[in-house]
């Protein structure tokens, strides 16, 4: 009998060889129906009868199972992650991005962390239970979505407003971004999960000033305008606030805490620190900058596009804020996606400690919040709580959170066996 980690491997590597880079598009055709295909493929040779669901994009492949659970009147747990994956140019790779080579312990290529790994790891349980005839204690959904580095906007997104149906009885989930090893301090291994995401804003401005010839003095030109709000919006801090998931993940890392002072244990975390020091306040950074179209000719208006990243229940106020520090010479379009947030608590979270613990004993679980967003703030709109557990024991010296989006990103081979016998045990007992 083929075991769950016996083909994780095997199933991830071809997985990356699909390449499924998200075009960025919002909502234009795409690549993933190739990997959708294959994950519906292995679902059908254990047993399953999936269901292939496209938004009406060309080949923004989505696809759900749902596997019944002993008791029906228990609210379902869905499994979801993201087929698609973010570009990745060869010429700055140790192996080819898409080759899904296993070399040196590591399963290589784009997604093997974000998040092809874990869907692998989901694929395999899947396929073990139903091959096996395990009965879960509640129904499992596993959905494998299309679009989820865009947005989901033909994905998790279109499905939520369109096929909600699929996800009937859904109150809680696990997906990616979180079950993560991690070593703070002297302390014993722990394992992250993700309760919470910042929220996103995102900003189109625009400054408007008097176009002309570039040889002759100007006091309205808008380039000049935009390129001082935004050295004042680089040079702003917003508020440090301490959110529960921050604090509890600081008072449980063993390193001295002072509520009051908690960037300087954050400063701590090692490799860390960065993805936490995010969560301690908003932040709003610049990413596009477009003006002009001739290099002696003043334009008439200049634009930028800022990334801003919102702790809960903090969109009034940073826009406020951000409105006073740009000043009244600047116009704002905004779009925004709210935080989400859960407690750190329950059976579930109960499930998962004592289902790494079985596979780590000593071990422990803490929460955090991810400074970004992943499809959960979708799933958030059907009342789903969510959690960012992929469970992978991790070599302490690896900076994992470096790999996500990064070159020469990989898993370790020991790491994706450990993440599916930590899924095989939650996922028979959640
Ligand atoms: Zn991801």
């Amino acid at each position: 009998m083929t075991l769950p980690e016996d083909e994780v491997v095997t199933l991830a590597s071809e997985l990356i060889a699909i390449d499924t880079t998200n075009p960025g598009t919002y909502g234009g055709p795409g690549p993933e129906r190739a990997g959708a295909e294959y994950v519906a493929a292995k679902l059908a040779e254990a047993g399953f009868d999936p269901e292939y669901v496209e938004s009406g994009a060309p080949g923004r492949g989505n696809v759900v199972v749902r596997l019944p659970g002993a008791d029906p009147g228990r609210g379902a747990l869905l499994v979801h992650g993201h087929l698609d994956v973010v570009a990745a140019d060869p010429a700055d790779w140790s192996v080819h991005p898409f080759s899904g080579e296993v070399r040196d312990g590591y399963v290589w290529g784009r997604g093997a962390v974000d998040m092809k790994g874990m869907l692998a790891m989901t694929l395999a349980v899947a396929r073990h239970f139903k091959r096996t005839g395990v009965v879960p204690p509640r129904d499992l959904i596993f959905a494998y979505l299309a679009d989820e580095e865009a947005g989901g906007v033909v994905g998790a997104q279109w499905l939520v407003e369109h096929r909600p149906d699929l996800f009937a009885g859904a109150t809680e989930a696990i997906s990616e971004v979180g079950g993560f090893s991690v070593q703070l301090g002297d302390g014993p291994r722990a394992y992250l999960v993700e309760t919470a995401e910042k929220g996103s804003m995102w900003l189109r401005l625009a400054a408007r000033g008097t176009a002309g010839h570039g040889s002759l003095l100007h006091t309205d030109n808008p380039i000049a305008k935009l390129a001082a709000a935004l050295d004042r919006l680089d040079r702003h801090r917003f508020p440090m606030i301490l959110t529960d998931p921050v604090r509890e993940l600081l008072e449980g890392s063993g390193l001295p805490f002072d509520p009051a002072d908690p960037e300087a244990t954050v400063a701590k975390l090692g490799h860390l620190s960065r993805l936490i020091e995010a969560t301690l306040r908003d932040t709003a950074t610049v990413t596009i900058v477009d003006a002009g179209y001739k290099s002696n000719v003043v334009p008439s208006i200049a634009r930028a596009e800022v990334d801003g990243r919102t702790l809960p229940g903090r969109d009034e106020a940073f826009r406020a804020e951000l409105g006073a520090v740009l000043g009244p010479d600047i116009e704002v379009e905004w779009s925004s996606l709210p935080a989400v947030r859960t407690t750190f608590d329950g059976d579930l979270v109960a499930a998962m400690a004592a289902a790494t613990a079985a596979e780590d004993p000593g071990s422990r679980l803490l929460p955090y919040m991810l400074p970004a967003g992943t499809d959960a703030k979708s799933f958030a709109r059907l009342g789903i709580r969510h959690f960012g557990f992929a469970p992978l024991r991790l070599p302490p010296e690896l900076d994992f959170t470096a790999l996500f989006h990064g070159v020469d990103e990989r898993v370790p081979v020991d790491a994706l066996r450990f993440g599916v016998r930590v899924l095989d045990r939650l996922l028979r007992s959640c």
